[in-house]
């Protein structure tokens, strides 16, 4: 357990000789087949940010759960696959530098919510939560949907991806399906312009979900691809239609093409597997 990793976080200095072993990555890679779209170049990059990222992080295992050193790297790996080649103000890891715990559970997580009613009377229900995301805070994950990755991947979905892609929109204080973009994005004049685009351009993509969601549910329209908690705010939609285009971009081109190109030029051009 953790040998590699406490090796690792014992010598900081030592940090950037010290390689993820191979049996380690490769088995990673296998685990998390869709870590493998991206060519060598990209993947031995993605490797020195995994390795940066564990140097930087701290996992807890909630629930007596043990973090061994392929959960971490699973974790870490996949947490790195959006700021791999992202434009913006920040670049790689520094993207996540407002936090340093992560906080691993057996399964899902019990969150209490609570609301007032228009009366003043509170009501609190238990809500299932397989991650959750903090504005400076840490970064929750359920174990049992982080493991199933690889399986889930057709169906777009990606429990990790979704919760640093809330980091990423966060990052610059609000969660609003926006993340800081930088003057010239998409060739907008200034930042405030990428923004007004971006917005514009994300929220037609989710009123469509939205309608196509309707149209299933009520009407019986054909059913939606993607989990329909992306229609829950304009933040969700961005968290679950990124991890869509990471683990499944040919279904998420199919059915999201307006977003296709914009994901593009946040996230950057990876260099293909041959
Ligand atoms: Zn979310």
């Amino acid at each position: 357990m953790l040998r590699w990793l406490q090796k690792l976080r014992g010598q900081p200095g030592r940090v950037a000789q010290r390689q993820i072993p191979d049996t380690l990555w490769q088995t990673t890679l296998q685990d998390f087949p869709f870590l493998q779209r991206h060519g060598a170049q990209s993947l031995e990059t993605l490797r020195d940010l995994t390795r940066a990222f564990l140097g930087d992080k701290e996992f807890h295992g909630a629930g007596g759960l043990v973090i061994t050193d392929a959960m971490a790297v699973a974790i870490a790996a996949q947490a790195c696959l959006p700021v791999l080649g992202i434009a913006g103000p920040y670049r790689g890891l520094a993207w996540y530098d407002d936090f340093v715990g992560i906080v691993v559970h057996p399964g899902a997580v019990l969150a209490t919510r609570e609301t007032v009613d228009d009366d003043g009377v509170v009501h609190a229900w238990q809500e299932e939560l397989s991650g959750e995301a903090m504005q400076d805070g840490p970064v929750t994950l359920s174990w049992e949907d982080v493991a199933g990755a690889g399986r889930t991947a057709g169906e777009g979905y990606n429990v990790v991806i979704h919760e640093f892609v809330h980091k990423l929109d966060m990052r610059d204080g609000a969660a609003d399906g926006c993340p800081p973009l930088p003057a010239g994005f998409m060739g907008a004049a200034t930042a405030a312009r990428a923004r007004a685009a971006w917005r514009a351009t994300l929220n037609s993509g989710y009123l469509e979900f939205c309608d196509k969601l309707s149209m299933a549910e009520r009407f019986g329209g054909a059913p939606v691809w993607l989990d329909a908690y992306a229609a829950e705010s304009i933040d969700e939609f961005f968290a679950v239609a990124s991890e869509a285009y990471f683990v499944n971009p040919e279904r998420f081109a199919r059915d999201f093409p307006a977003l296709v190109a914009m994901f593009d030029a946040l996230y950057g051009a990876l260099t293909p597997a041959a």
